[in-house]
């Protein structure tokens, strides 16, 4: 047995619970009760109230009450002033969200404060500022004597899933611009990951905002899920996850035509020049996809390294995968990386690894699962990959580096582009000419150049393809959650 790090006292308590659903600031039982298993053990974790199609109902009514209450009747500042709070309050408890998405999650402590808190207190606080800022247009229409302008209106009551990968950071995304855009929320976690979400729900009565402008659901895809994604009162759902669940909300989405954005799946290619800064560029392939243990809609998953510096590189990334340390999120000495997310998760990722390797690649680092308690996959490096294998075509969403390689630029981007995803692609490289022309003929809604994995609440992000539709973060993202109205005034 490791030595854990001790729960914070007010951890303790919010697990003693009941973890009961937030809707209209109060705590109410669910249909029943679900179970979170701690990934690092596999054993249970804590029990939390499960939401059905009544409780979304409830959920969706406290919703429509605050927006056509309190919240709409706050004026920009006072909005403003909100979100910063809660910005501030992440900040001052990101020990705690630390905590609550290293237990349920399995992601090392330190990262979960330091990454997915601190991001998200950022990501808030970026949205402050807009509500004063979400401006519509005079226009200059060619009728004589007629004044038109725009407004630029919120939705209405959003519906917002979210997935398990960052718990937290993920309904930050969606919850900060959505509420500077003046909407009201009902926020679905994942089954698996629903201790932060249901503690910032909390500390948002706490930093003042109006009861019912932030409720949130937890309980299942298939229950609260879809109940909330076909929810008549529901004007727009906000979703991250798998391509094929994001297919499902746009068809239950069709009964009364709600806004529908969706961030999904990728398959990254990531293109390693002869010229690359080495130094630089293997440590970069290596985090690009083991960052977040691989569970990353962005990890640069396809690792196509130009045949002359082929076997250099892949030395280096067998060497940095040797040195990883895995092990459980709450760990005191710190670890690395987490174990992956559930029981199911880790039989998808090692059946990928051995169905790469019956299609003929080679395992040069990990292979299988590590250990027989909790959820651990060994890092996995393959290569002597082909294009057209599994593991190089279907999103893996976990700790498994497939290595390509590659002789020429027009054919590397032919291949780099063949594929249904388009979340992100990046290159490393020192000819500037070859990054730009790369950057353009990449078809992926962010590329990375000599970097991999920065995002920024400022700067857009989203998929192109069958990645989904529609971008989060920036102005894009107010975009997102509002609608235009043209007045005409005669
Ligand atoms: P995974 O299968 O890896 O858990 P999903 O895309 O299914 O990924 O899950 C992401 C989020 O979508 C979670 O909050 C999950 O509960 C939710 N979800 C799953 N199925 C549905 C569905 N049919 N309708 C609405 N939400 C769903
Ligand atoms: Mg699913």
């Amino acid at each position: 047995m490791t030595a854990t790090i001790p729960l914070l006292s007010s951890v303790e308590a919010f697990l003693a619970g009941p973890l009961s659903l937030r809707i209209g600031g109060h705590r109410l039982d669910g249909d029943g009760e679900f179970d979170v298993v701690d990934p690092s053990t596999g054993g249970h974790l804590c029990t939390v109230a499960r939401a059905g199609e009544r409780e979304v109902d409830l959920a969706v009514a406290a919703a429509r009450r605050a927006f056509d209450g309190a919240w709409s009747a706050l004026t920009a500042d006072e909005r403003s002033k909100l979100l910063w709070r809660l910005a501030e309050l992440i900040d001052e408890r990101a020990e705690v969200f630390g905590q609550l998405d290293a237990l349920d999650n399995g992601k090392p402590f330190a990262v979960a404060r330091d990454v997915d808190a601190a991001y998200s207190a950022r990501h808030f606080r970026y949205f402050a500022g807009w509500p004063s800022k979400i401006e519509g247009a005079t226009i200059p229409v060619s009728e004589p004597d007629r004044l038109n302008y725009t407004k630029i209106e919120p939705v209405g009551v959003c519906g917002l899933i979210a997935p398990w990968n960052y718990p937290l950071l993920m309904a930050a995304w969606k919850l900060a611009p959505a509420l500077a855009a003046g909407n009201c929320v009902v926020l679905k976690p994942a089954e698996q990951t629903p201790l932060s979400a249901l503690y910032l729900a909390d500390l948002a009565l706490e930093a003042g905002f109006p009861e019912g402008v932030l409720n949130v659901v937890p309980g299942f895809g298939t229950e609260a899920g879809a109940a909330l994604a076909a929810h008549p009162g529901v004007d727009k759902v906000g979703f991250t996850g798998s391509t094929a669940t994001g297919r499902r909300i746009v068809e239950a989405s069709m009964g009364n035509l709600k806004k529908v954005s969706l961030e999904l799946g990728g398959k990254a290619a990531n293109i390693v020049f002869a010229d690359a800064d080495l130094e630089k560029a293997i440590p970069g392939a290596f985090w690009a996809l083991f960052g977040n243990n691989g569970q990353s809609c962005t990890a640069g998953a396809r690792l196509y390294v130009h045949s002359s510096i082929h076997d250099r590189v892949l030395e280096g990334l067998i060497g940095l995968a040797a040195k990883l340390s895995v092990g459980p999120g709450m760990a005191a000495d710190g670890h690395d990386l987490g174990p992956v997310i559930s029981e199911r998760q880790m039989r998808t990722v090692t059946g990928y690894i051995d169905s790469g390797v019956s299609e003929g690649a080679e395992c040069v680092a990990g292979g299988g699962r590590l250990g027989k308690e909790g959820f651990f996959v060994a890092p996995t490096v393959l290569t002597n990959v082909a294009d057209d294998m599994r593991i190089a075509r279907e999103e893996i969403f976990g700790p498994v580096l497939c290595v390509l390689s590659f002789d020429d630029e027009d054919d590397v981007l032919a291949r780099a582009n063949d594929t249904d995803y388009g979340l992100a692609a990046g290159l490393w490289t020192q000819d500037v000419t070859r990054a730009r022309t790369m950057a353009s003929r990449l078809k992926a809604g962010t590329i990375w150049i000599n970097c991999w994995g920065e995002t920024d609440a400022a700067s857009p992000f989203g998929g192109m393809k069958q990645s989904g539709y529609g971008r989060e973060m920036g102005k894009d993202a107010i975009a997102l959650y509002s609608q235009t109205k043209s007045v005409w005034l005669a």
